[in-house]
């Protein structure tokens, strides 16, 4: 199989996810970035409540994100976790986006706390960029697929993906949370195999 046959594959089955989910509707920049820390080591549901926090509070922007005092911050975040680094990274990522127009990869991972995943799903999600985000969930998928090894690093998976497929910002953003939305359902750590539409394609299949 290819890797665009893959993404058709995929989108065939699941459907558009239409990433990044936005609730607050006001500045999609701001709220994308924001979900893009918080969902760090947890789970989307905990993302959500605190988002809702901070959109009860009017506090989904950068502006206020600035402003606020960062024991408040820290309770309104309290729900997803880490909140006392998550909360100094908030702060630094918005006087990053306060104090400059075209934020590049570079000044993202600059700020403590933020590394490749998140910092190319800001640029990708919030920013309209071309970076294809690779994860634990693609090189899994991709290893169990028989595309690459399974310990190849995330620049050499990320040149590998891209490299077989058209730069289109729509295609990156929703073969990311395609490949996301299979490993939740089928390619878990613990696979299951016998149910997976991809199963005759599949490597790691047999051996499992
Ligand atoms: S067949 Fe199993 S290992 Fe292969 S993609 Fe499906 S769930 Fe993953």
């Amino acid at each position: 199989m290819e890797v665009f046959n893959l993404y058709k594959v995929l989108l065939d089955y699941y459907g558009f996810q239409n990433w990044w989910p936005v609730y607050g509707n006001q500045d999609k920049v701001a709220e994308i970035s924001i979900g893009a820390i918080l969902t760090q080591n947890t789970s989307w549901n905990n993302v959500e409540k605190s988002i809702k926090n901070l959109i009860k509070e009017n506090c989904l922007s950068f502006e206020c994100i600035d402003k606020i005092d960062i024991e408040k911050l820290k309770n309104l975040i309290k729900p997803s976790g880490f909140y006392n680094q998550k909360s100094r990274t908030l702060k630094d990522l918005a006087k990053l986006f306060l104090s400059k127009k075209d934020i590049g990869r570079e000044d993202l991972l600059s700020i403590k706390g933020i590394g490749q995943e998140t910092a190319e799903s800001i640029l990708l999600y919030a920013l309209d960029k071309p970076y294809f985000v690779v994860d634990n969930y693609t090189k899994r998928l991709f290893y169990r697929l028989g595309f690459t090894a399974e310990n190849i690093s995330y620049s050499d998976l990320q040149k590998f993906i891209t490299g077989r497929l058209p730069v289109d910002l729509e295609i990156y953003k929703e073969f990311h949370a395609l490949i996301v939305k299979h490993c939740k359902e089928f390619c878990q750590k613990k696979p299951k195999c016998e149910n997976c539409f991809l199963s005759h394609k599949c490597i790691f299949k047999k051996v499992v």
